[in-house]
């Protein structure tokens, strides 16, 4: 991704938010404050690397507004994280929060580095060192990490524990996406596909599709691509497409979800044992009746919008969509299902966690995903109710359902 790419992410983030809060009938005040992260640190991490050399990483923590509640939102490990990227998607997981009533505001971290690079050891001294350098504004009350691109439970245990050594305390509560050994929470891991699926079902009843046999492309097989998929094909659709990094695979029939989930490796590749691939841009084109982008951000923009056959897109990634090509497709009659609602269902269950981590008392599974469903579809209604009541696209309506309660806390706080 380019820099132009990611400071258009954040421009674009920012004229929706200005619109949703025009809407509401809030002020100029209101928007220069909610347009931009109240914080955003930096900070240099050096590194004892296997070899041993010092390398130094640059890791971010971006705070959106903490008017509602501690902020709250991933940590990512990515060699393109970057200042604004960040800073986008703290803005984007208020968004989430607010449409899922959460009492958090948004925050998101990311370090500059590459995973896939790293040994288990190096990952470890990393995690802990982030933790170490930002642990002066986070904590269970204040700001609550988790999990997010190429992050996983065990960088979640890392940093808890570090976190509970510099406290000298235990601090279940202060990191989200936990092994369940350490305070998790039965059904986070799959919590992000689970909520996508739950909008796929109420999407596809506005369309009047049923779900077996529906058609679905997901693009990218990560945490989300990669359950959802496993979802979708017990649930009797057919999967025709996925795709990673590298490149998509495709068959008309149906994939064999199964086969594909034993033999991915734990960052989501699998075309590589493949043959007969086609190009994610093809993918983007299958005709079909679901399509999920569940990689990364900029996927469909102005240039292919046009060439998008499916009837629902769905968004499990942040911001797969740019603006114009959000209107775009909209135009088209596509329903579009905006990723600050789509991809709500892993914050959600991440909300959980640390509601039993306060509670000390632990719930089932079933329980975990009948709240989970209650929430998403609440969500879900409020945001199409708004896009048919007030003729705006569903990713303005999600923003604006999304920023009324933390605009409203501002106010009573009397901060503007
Ligand atoms: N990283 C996930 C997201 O973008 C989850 C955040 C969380 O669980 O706090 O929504």
């Amino acid at each position: 991704m380019t820099a132009m790419d990611t400071n258009d992410m954040l421009t674009a983030t920012q004229l929706v938010i200005e619109e949703a809060l025009q809407k509401l009938g809030y002020g100029q005040d209101m928007i220069d404050l909610l347009k931009e992260p109240m914080r955003l640190l930096t900070v240099r991490i050096p590194i004892r690397m296997d070899d041993g050399t010092t390398r130094v990483f640059i890791g971010y923590r971006s705070q959106h507004n903490d008017a509602v509640g501690p902020t709250k939102g991933g940590v990512r490990f990515h060699p393109d994280v970057n200042e604004i990227e960040v800073k986008a998607l703290s803005i984007w997981m208020s968004i989430k929060c607010g449409i899922a009533n959460l009492p958090y505001g948004g925050g998101k971290g990311g370090i500059i580095c590459d995973p896939r690079k790293m040994s288990f050891r190096e990952l470890e001294r990393l995690s802990r060192g982030y933790v170490r350098a930002i642990s002066q504004i986070v904590g269970p009350t204040k700001d609550i990490p988790a999990p997010d691109v190429m992050t996983n439970s065990q960088i979640m245990a890392w940093m808890m524990d570090e976190y509970s050594r510099i406290r000298e305390f235990d601090s279940p509560g202060f990191i989200t996406g936990k092994p369940l050994v350490l305070g998790g929470s039965l059904g986070r891991e799959s919590a992000t596909a689970r909520g996508v699926a739950i909008m796929i079902d109420e999407a596809l009843r506005k369309k009047g599709i049923p779900l077996s046999n529906a058609r679905v492309v997901i693009q990218g097989f990560g945490n989300a691509g990669s359950y959802l998929a496993q979802f979708m094909y017990e649930a009797g659709a057919k999967v025709i497409g996925i795709s990673d990094v590298n490149a998509a695979l495709y068959n008309e029939n149906g994939l064999d979800i199964e086969d594909l989930m034993d033999r991915r490796d734990s960052f989501g590749t699998v075309t590589n044992l493949f043959k007969d691939t086609i190009s994610n841009e093809e993918l983007l084109s299958l005709d079909c009746d679901i399509l999920v982008p569940a990689a990364i951000e900029n996927q469909i923009t102005a240039d292919n919008a046009d060439n998008i056959r499916a009837k629902i897109i769905v968004e499990a990634a942040n911001g797969p969509t740019t603006l114009e090509a959000t209107r775009i497709v909209t135009d088209r009659g596509i329903l579009l299902v905006p990723d600050v609602l789509a991809s709500a269902g892993g914050v959600i269950v991440s909300y959980f966690e640390w509601v039993q981590n306060n509670q000390g008392y632990y719930w089932s599974e079933a329980e975990v995903d009948m709240k989970l469903r209650e929430m998403m579809v609440r969500g879900f209604n409020q945001v199409y109710e708004l896009h048919q009541s007030r003729k705006v696209n569903m990713r303005l309506a999600a923003y604006m359902v999304g920023v009324r309660k933390m605009a409203e806390a501002v106010r009573f706080r009397g901060w503007v």
